[in-house]
């Protein structure tokens, strides 16, 4: 039986849904319309966004003007603003521009690395050697994303042991904050808590942080095995946006306000506010130009009667 003292006093979200989230929607926005829903987000008490990416804009014309972004932003003390970078170009950039941590990615799967970003793990791996000199210089917190940690498109279920060895990994050049990401959206709440528990029990100095995709309708019970387990940092998506670049409104990232609401029913502390964060949501419908698959933004944060009588929910 689940019961209240299973569960923690609080978790992190942090927010996606300006990078992860706007990268894979077809609408390139305007600065100023990135630094809105950043502002949207800090003014509903998100305690860390992921702000932008500083990738090559002949890559992802979404992410153009990283630097524009980051200074235009209003920076609320205790927020953390973080900056995606592809290589030590991109974290050059990106220093320039203040983020309070930078955060690198490679694949589970030699596959899925080679068709994301065109080299091995070990020659990802080489970059952040360089990427994590350049921010303890700067003394810029380094973190990373392992995505296709649960599965990939072209290898299929990912071992434990690989996701851990690689992870170990990272954190023998001092990259001790890592996200497990479910890219693509297969992982089962079994799954999610044997890793989880093999973290713990192997590498415990590793501070775990999970990330899902909602394509198969598995993300909230995901993150629910994932607090059972012991995990409390989650990466979440605004509207739940982060999908396929080709179907718009397609499930994405588990989207924050369902997230948000099904933690604080039960007691669990996240610092945001629901009804300030729907702002956001609607905010964030107007500038990408279609709906968003979050389903608490569509129902309401809140159980309001219906009035008529005699109705049936269907
Ligand atoms: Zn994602």
């Amino acid at each position: 039986m689940l019961e209240r003292a299973d569960l923690p006093e609080r978790v992190e979200i942090k927010d996606v849904s300006p990078r992860d989230g706007l990268q894979a929607e077809p609408k390139v926005l305007s600065v100023e319309q990135r630094v809105r829903l950043v502002n949207h987000l800090t003014a509903a008490g998100v305690p860390h966004i992921e702000v932008t990416s500083f990738v090559s804009p002949k890559w992802l014309p979404q992410m153009a003007d990283a630097e524009a972004v980051m200074a235009k932003i209003e920076r609320k003390p205790g927020v953390t603003y973080a900056a995606l970078v592809p290589n030590p170009k991109g974290a050059e950039r990106a220093l320039a521009a203040k983020p309070d941590e930078l955060m690198v990615f490679v694949s589970a799967s030699e596959t899925h690395n080679y068709k994301n970003v065109h080299c091995s793990v070990s020659e990802s791996l080489g970059g952040f050697h360089r990427i994590c000199e350049m921010a303890r210089g700067e003394a810029v917190p380094v973190t990373a994303v392992i995505v296709t940690s649960f599965g990939c498109p072209y290898e299929g279920r990912v071992p434990v042991h690989a996701v851990l060895d690689l992870s170990v990994r990272l954190e023998s050049m001092g990259i001790a904050d890592i996200t497990l990401g479910d890219t693509v959206g297969v992982a089962n709440p079994l799954q999610v808590a044997e890793m989880v528990h093999a973290f713990r029990l192997n590498a415990p100095m590793i501070r775990v942080g999970l990330h899902f995709h909602d394509n198969r309708g598995t993300a909230l019970a995901n993150l629910l095995a994932g607090i059972l387990a012991g995990c409390t940092r989650f990466e979440t998506a605004l509207g739940g946006i982060g999908g396929s670049p080709f179907s718009p409104g397609a499930s994405g990232n588990l989207a924050t306000e369902d997230a948000v609401y099904c933690l604080s029913e039960m007691g669990i502390k996240t610092g945001i506010d629901l009804d300030r964060l729907m702002l956001a949501s609607r905010f964030l419908e107007e500038i990408i130009g279609h709906k968003v698959p979050s389903r608490v933004y569509r129902a309401g944060g809140r159980m309001v009667p219906t009035g008529i009588e005699g109705s049936f929910d269907e």
